[in-house]
C-alpha cells in the first residue's frame, strides 16, 4: 500500500485510513467497521475534493475496467454511491452543498479468510479510482525475496490476487494454508504473455496475471517464453507429483 497512508482508531470498532500527503480537504478518507455478518468501508471526500470524487466516479463507470469485474464477479461485493444533502437550516428547501461517498460492502463468508479478502478488495478499489500512479511490473523469478515481494503490492497485483485467491495455479499449493499468516503475501504473480511486458500493451490483472507459487514461478520461467500453466502441471503428474486441490 502506498507508504504515504496513514492508519488510525476512529473509535471502538472504526479504523481511518487517509493520506496526509493530500492536502488537507482535497482529498478522501477511509472508515472501516465490522458488523456481525459484513465489513463496510465509507469513502469519504474533502470539502474542496470534487475534483477527486469525480475521477473516481469517471473511472468506475467503465465496466470493462477490471475493478468492475472484480466487484461483477464477487457476489457478495457490493460498492455504493451515496450524496448527503445537506441543507440550510434556515431555510430547508435550499440545499447548498453536497457530499459524495462511496460506500463498500463486503458480506462475510464463513468458509474462508473474510478478513483478509475483503482488505485485498478496498485495497485494490482505492488504488484503481485513485489517482495513484504505480506501475505494472512482473515479479523477477530470479531475485525474488520476501522484502521485494512485499514492496511490489501494486495496483494489477493487487486485483489479480483479490480476483484469483492466492493458492497457486499450477499446483494448487496454498501458501497461507500450508504455512500459516506469514507466507500469506509471498505469492507470486505472473505474467502469462510476456510479449507484452514489452509494454505494448497493458496487462489485464484478470486475464494476464496469474498468483503462482514460488517454485512454480521459478520452474516457469526455466525457459523463455516461460512453460505454461498446463506444461507445468503435466509435469508434475508426470514425476508422480501431487497437484494441491
Ligand atoms: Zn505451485
Ligand atoms: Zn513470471
Amino acid at each position: 500500500m502506498p507508504s504515504s497512508w496513514s492508519i488510525n482508531i476512529l473509535e471502538a470498532g472504526t479504523i481511518g485510513v487517509s493520506d496526509p500527503a493530500i492536502e488537507k480537504g482535497k482529498g478522501y478518507s477511509v472508515e472501516i467497521n465490522e458488523a456481525f455478518n459484513l465489513y463496510r468501508a465509507s469513502i469519504k471526500f474533502g470539502d474542496y475534493a470534487m475534483d477527486l470524487f469525480k475521477y473516481a466516479d469517471t473511472i468506475l463507470q467503465d465496466t470493462e475496467l477490471p475493478i468492475r469485474r472484480l466487484f461483477n464477479a464477487k457476489q457478495n461485493v457490493r460498492l455504493y454511491k451515496n450524496r448527503k444533502i445537506i441543507e440550510d437550516a434556515l431555510n430547508p428547501s435550499d440545499v447548498f452543498s453536497d457530499g459524495w461517498w462511496l460506500e463498500l460492502v463486503f458480506r462475510k463468508k464463513s468458509d474462508f479468510f473474510s478478513e483478509n479478502a475483503f482488505a485485498d478488495i478496498l485495497l485494490s478499489l482505492l488504488l484503481f479510482i485513485l489517482p495513484y500512479n504505480i506501475e505494472a511490473e512482473e515479479e523477477g523469478a530470479v531475485v525474488n525475496t520476501i522484502s521485494t515481494t512485499h514492496e511490489r503490492s501494486h495496483i494489477n497485483r493487487s486485483i489479480c490476487l483479490a480476483y484469483h485467491g492466492y493458492s497457486c495455479k499450477a499446483c494448487g499449493l496454498n501458501l497461507e494454508n500450508q504455512y500459516g499468516d506469514i507466507a500469506r503475501q509471498f505469492i507470486h504473480v505472473h505474467h502469462l504473455n510476456p510479449v507484452s511486458l514489452a509494454g505494448i500493451t497493458k496487462p489485464d490483472p484478470i486475464i494476464d496475471l496469474v498468483p503462482l507459487c514460488p517454485n512454480c514461478h521459478g520452474i516457469a520461467h526455466l525457459k523463455s517464453p516461460p512453460y505454461s500453466i498446463v506444461e507445468i502441471q503435466k509435469m508434475i503428474i508426470s514425476n508422480n507429483g501431487k497437484l494441491y486441490t
